[in-house]
């Protein structure tokens, strides 16, 4: 199939999935009816499962295959550091400017007002890590388990180290380096197989997610939940169209639609790890990003820039406080800044992390932790959709960094053609 009907087919994918997702739930709300149990957890719940399982096998891999690649090219580059730092300081003032962002909104929505907190189911927060734990785990000591486990900011210390050293090791080092790119060319080629299969693993995500989502819940929390989704709306239309405009100088519109592939994907995974291998192909062969910063620059924010999520804690700290009447005060708003960045990098991307970290934020401004029972209900969606911003955050910074460095292809993204790419073909190229 080829690229833009490839697109189509995902977003009606998405769109069918969501309406007969709906309609199983309206015509058998309770679990354990018919069309639940043969069609919903049978038929769509594996096909779902075996869509996310085989876009996570992808991910360490092609991190880990990329970002040698990557650090090896940028090795040579004496800009290095200062693409290291560009790009992790963009990640954080995004991160921090949509806290900032939240927690004025929710100041003006007032959110948690009248709300009944007699009606609070109890909430046992699982254990979120420490700040220092969250650096102290940046670190690996044993490689192969961090892939093992999938702690993907391990493994990108682990890859730009042995990226680094390859090109210090001459002849050798070159040859290694020459046969991971070969490596990278193949599993780039499992990406677009895997994006062939894409609009039925959608569906499936699609039809099981909405056919077991209530929304009553959302009735109560109707406040919250819109103002949440407001400050994602404006973040994303907003920040990263200036940042789009002004520091890339490209039509944001376009660039949003060229994007649509990997906010369905964010969407309907709710994992901006599983998305990884959909965001880094965009970006490189639609966006226009060349590799030698893509290859660092996306699994980096898939991991530490989650601007959606910070976003979702801004507004749950604010709407928590209102909730149990307790006054934040100045130094309690720039405690949940600083945290709430933190807690960003320290969330890994997969489904409903983000809500484990914001405990760690309540904990910093002496808020209860079982105030996260408050908002449970309605987490499911709004994961779906800060998800999207999370993804879609790190495509923008990619896109200004390559800019910045002179990298950033522009034929590529002004090409309505470009990327499509058959699979055959693609390792050719
Ligand atoms: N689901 C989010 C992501 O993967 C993380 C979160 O907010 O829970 O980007």
């Amino acid at each position: 199939m080829d690229r833009s009907k490839l697109t189509r087919a995902i977003v009606l994918a998405m769109f069918a999935g969501f309406c007969l997702g709906s309609i199983i739930h309206w015509a058998e709300p309770a679990p354990g009816g018919i069309i639940e149990t043969f069609f919903v957890a049978g038929l769509f719940d594996v096909g779902g499962q075996v869509f996310i399982a085989s876009l996570k096998l992808l991910v360490v891999p092609l991190v880990f295959v990329s970002l040698v690649c990557g650090a090896s090219n940028l090795a040579g580059n004496q800009n290095m550091g200062l693409i290291g730092l560009k790009t992790v300081g963009l990640y954080l003032t995004t991160t921090a400017l949509a806290i900032v962002m939240a927690l004025g909104v929710a100041n003006l929505v007032n959110p948690g007002l009248g709300i009944n907190l007699a009606e609070t189911s109890s909430f046992t927060a699982k254990e979120s890590p420490s700040l220092v734990q969250v650096i102290v785990n940046i670190f690996p000591s044993n490689p192969i388990k961090a892939m093992a486990e999938g702690n993907m900011l391990q493994v990108i210390v682990f890859a730009i180290l042995l990226g680094i050293a390859m090109t210090r090791s001459g002849r050798h080092g070159q040859q290694l380096s020459e046969s991971m790119a070969r490596w990278n060319e193949v599993i780039m080629q499992l990406v677009l197989m895997l994006m062939q299969v894409a609009p039925i693993g959608v569906f499936c995500l699609m039809v099981t997610l909405f056919a077991k989502l209530g929304y009553s819940a959302i009735n109560d929390l109707i406040a919250y939940f819109l103002c949440v989704l407001l400050v994602l709306l404006l973040h994303f239309f907003v920040t990263y169209s200036v940042l789009l405009r002004l520091l890339v100088g490209v039509n944001p519109l376009t660039f949003y639609k060229r994007m649509l592939p990997v906010m369905a994907f964010g969407f309907s995974t709710s994992s901006s790890g599983a998305t990884l291998p959909v965001t880094l192909e965009t970006v490189e062969n639609r966006i226009g990003v060349k590799k030698s910063i893509s290859s660092f620059v996306i699994p980096l924010g898939a991991t530490i820039n989650m601007d959606g999520t910070a976003i979702m804690q801004g507004v749950a700290t604010v709407f928590i406080a209102q909730a149990f009447n307790v006054e934040i005060g100045l130094t309690g708003y720039l405690m949940v800044i600083l945290t709430a960045t933190m807690a960003s990098v320290g969330t890994a991307g997969v489904p409903g992390v983000g809500l484990i970290t914001l405990a760690l934020v309540l904990t910093q401004v002496g808020l209860p932790v079982e105030g996260i029972a408050l908002i449970i209900g309605v987490d499911r969606l709004l994961d779906m959709s800060r998800t999207v911003v999370n993804v879609v955050g790190d495509a923008t910074v990619a896109s200004v960094v390559a800019r910045s460095e002179g990298v950033f292809d522009e034929t590529i993204f002004l090409d309505a053609e470009a990327g499509r790419v058959a699979p055959a073909e693609a390792g050719k190229a």
